[in-house]
C-alpha cells in the first residue's frame, strides 16, 4: 500500500494497493494530464531522487523548494514568528533532513495553503509536525487525502498566529487564499500569494482561472481579488516560485495590475 503522488501536480492520494485511475486535480481545466499520460510516484521514490533546497528570503522567512524540480515547481515558505512557525503552501517531498531542521527551528504551529494545486503531501507534513492544516472550506472537494489534521475555515478572513492573517481572495479557486504577514518586509508588511496573485516577470501580478491553459478570470473576479487584499498594509509580495517577488510598493502594484487586467479585458484588439 502506498499513498501515491501524481507526478504532474504533486498531489498525494489515500493509501491504496494500486495507483488511482486518474488525478482529479489534473483532470480539471485548471491543470492538465502530462503528455506521457497519468504517472504516479511515492514519497520513498522521491526521497531517493530529489532533495530539498533552502533559501533565506528575508529575516523570518525561508523558502523550501525541491531539486531537481518536481510537479508544478512551487516553493513553500516557512514563516517564523515569536509565537511559532507557519508553513505557507506545501511541496511534495518531505525528507528526513528537512524534518529535523524544522524541528530544530521549533517545529510547525500550522500549515496554511493557498489553493489545491499546492495541497501536495500536506497530510505527511502535518503528521510529521503534529500540527493543523488550515484550508478554506470552499475548496473542500479537492482534498484528496482525509486527515484529522485538516481544519477547514469559512468566511473571508482567519487570524492565525500574532500578525498572520489568512484572507480569502478567490479567483483561481473559490477558496483561493493569501497570507498577510504584518511583520514582513521590515515591518511594512508582506503578502504571500501562491497563484492567487501570480507574480509575473515584469514585477507586476496577474490573475488567472487556469495558468497552463491560459483561461483568464472575469473582470468581476479580478476586482474581487484586488478588493480582498486592498484593506491590508503590505510593501512586498511573495509569489509561488523562487524569484517571483514584488520587492517594494506591492500594494499599489497589485491595485494597478488589477486595473490593467480589467482594462485589457474590455479592449477590442485588431
Ligand atoms: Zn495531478
Ligand atoms: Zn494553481
Amino acid at each position: 500500500m502506498h499513498a501515491y503522488i501524481c507526478t504532474t501536480c504533486g498531489t498525494q492520494y489515500e493509501r491504496s494497493a494500486d495507483p488511482p485511475v486518474s488525478c482529479a486535480i489534473c483532470d480539471d481545466e485548471r491543470q492538465y494530464i502530462g503528455a506521457g499520460g497519468q504517472r504516479w510516484t511515492t514519497v520513498a521514490a522521491l526521497r531517493a531522487s530529489h532533495f530539498t533546497t533552502w533559501r533565506q528570503k528575508e529575516p523570518g522567512l525561508i523558502g523550501l523548494g525541491t531539486s531537481p524540480g518536481f510537479g508544478i515547481g512551487q516553493r513553500a515558505l516557512l514563516v517564523r514568528t515569536p509565537a511559532g512557525n507557519i508553513l505557507w503552501d506545501c511541496i511534495s517531498l518531505l525528507d528526513q533532513s528537512t524534518v529535523e531542521a524544522i524541528r530544530a527551528l521549533g517545529g510547525l504551529a500550522g500549515i496554511a495553503i493557498s489553493h489545491p494545486h499546492y495541497y501536495t503531501t500536506m497530510v505527511d507534513w502535518a503528521e510529521a509536525f503534529d500540527c493543523p492544516i488550515h484550508l478554506h472550506e470552499a475548496d473542500r472537494q479537492w482534498q484528496m487525502r482525509r486527515s484529522p489534521h485538516i481544519q477547514c475555515w469559512g468566511g473571508d478572513t482567519k487570524p492565525l498566529l500574532d500578525g498572520l492573517t489568512l484572507i480569502r481572495a478567490g479567483g483561481h479557486y473559490p477558496g483561493g487564499t493569501v497570507l498577510h504577514w504584518g511583520d514582513g518586509a521590515d515591518g511594512k508588511g508582506a503578502l504571500l500569494t501562491g497563484d492567487i496573485l501570480q507574480v509575473v516577470p515584469s514585477g507586476w501580478v496577474s490573475f488567472m482561472w487556469s495558468f497552463p491553459n491560459f483561461i483568464p478570470l472575469s473582470a468581476g473576479s479580478v476586482r474581487r481579488v484586488a478588493a480582498a487584499v486592498a484593506p491590508y498594509r503590505f510593501d512586498r509580495i511573495y509569489g509561488a516560485f523562487f524569484g517571483r517577488v514584488v520587492p517594494t510598493d506591492a500594494a499599489a502594484i497589485a491595485a494597478r495590475s488589477a486595473e490593467r487586467y480589467v482594462a485589457s479585458l474590455q479592449t477590442e484588439r485588431e
